[in-house]
């Protein structure tokens, strides 16, 4: 294992924060605990707290990256809207640059999340998609993150692929987005609708008695065979892999990857995402892909803000030294 500069890794998520070291493409000495959502001032203790208490077993970090669940302007690290946590205009590379003293770097989690895979699989182009509540994504190209012009790029699920289908559950003025027909939100949402009026059926049954269907719910009925929740999942799968054949084509990656909670499931609908996708990507650059689950584990989070930090890091440091260069040579 290489020793680099000791950088830390904070994931900022909706239940906890964890923090580790980054060592190779794992984390170590990671700590955990409760998101305090109660207000900013609260969370951003939480997070200082965290990586001062993996400070003291390891030393000083040379850089800390975090990774929360926010739309972030990148370069100066502030939180634009945020659903789950209480972060919205906090300027979070400033505020926690100012409290621990080290360089501080703040992108959002699938973009973080993208930066772990491309690690684990030894790729330097990537489309990763994460499927959860919503759906997020991130694009990692020769080797670095593709963030747009302000570190807001990337959104993925954002991308409407019915122009009069669904719309889009997030906040979002678009129809038909993969958000919109490829997330958790919709999975309950078709669920819902196919279970009404249908009490017969699994999935009426148990609308009937609780007046929705949960994702989970739909995951547990498709894998015990039941027809209706096997048909939403084979829907849903075919339209991840439009989505898909469309990333595929823009970015040419070597690798798609598919993350988030759904991702647990995707037994259920990732085969039929490729084949639809290998139906519809251009042929010269859909044989060169592999389109795969993720693998990133528990850590992934902590382990992608980690090598954010590395990354942002060591770009820093070439461009400082590139300046002092050009000042001397004048
Ligand atoms: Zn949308």
């Amino acid at each position: 294992m290489e020793s680099g500069p000791l950088v830390l890794g904070v994931d900022v998520g909706g239940t906890k924060v964890a923090v580790g070291a980054l060592a190779g493409s794992e984390a170590r000495e990671v700590v955990e605990h409760p998101t305090d959502t109660s207000g900013s001032e609260l969370l951003l203790d939480g997070i200082e707290a965290g990586v001062r208490e993996v400070s003291e077993k390891l030393g000083q970090p040379a850089a800390v990256g975090v990774g929360v669940p926010s739309q972030i302007e990148f370069a100066s690290g502030t939180v634009l809207t945020s659903v789950n946590i209480p972060l919205a205009g906090v300027p979070l590379r400033e505020v926690l640059g100012h409290r621990l003293g080290v360089p501080i770097y703040v992108d959002n989690d699938a973009n973080c999340a993208a930066l772990a895979e491309a690690e684990l699989l030894e790729s330097k182009n990537i489309v990763m998609l994460t499927l959860g509540t919503g759906v997020g994504g991130g694009v990692v190209t020769d080797g670095r993150i593709f963030r747009g012009s302000h570190g807001l790029g990337a959104e993925l699920g954002h991308f409407s692929i019915i122009a009069d289908g669904p719309p889009c559950p997030g906040n979002c003025p678009n129809r038909g987005c993969l958000e919109a027909l490829c997330s958790g939100t919709a999975l309950e949402r078709d669920a819902t609708e196919l279970g009404k009026g249908r009490p017969d059926t699994r999935l009426g049954a148990i609308y009937e008695e609780h007046g929705e269907v949960t994702g989970r719910e739909v995951v547990v009925a498709a894998e015990e065979g039941d027809p209706d929740a096997r048909l939403l999942f084979e829907r849903l799968g075919n339209w991840l892999g439009v989505g898909i054949a469309g990333y595929v084509n823009v970015f040419e990656p070597e690798r798609v990857v598919i993350g988030g909670g759904l991702s647990r499931a995707a037994d259920l609908f990732l085969q039929r995402a490729v084949d639809e996708a290998a139906t519809r990507a251009l042929p010269a650059l859909w044989e060169r892909v592999t389109v795969t689950a993720a693998r990133g584990g528990a850590d992934a989070g902590v382990i992608g803000a980690g090598l954010l930090a590395a990354h942002e890091a060591e770009r820093d440091t070439a461009q400082a030294k590139a300046e002092t260069e050009t000042e001397g040579a004048r």
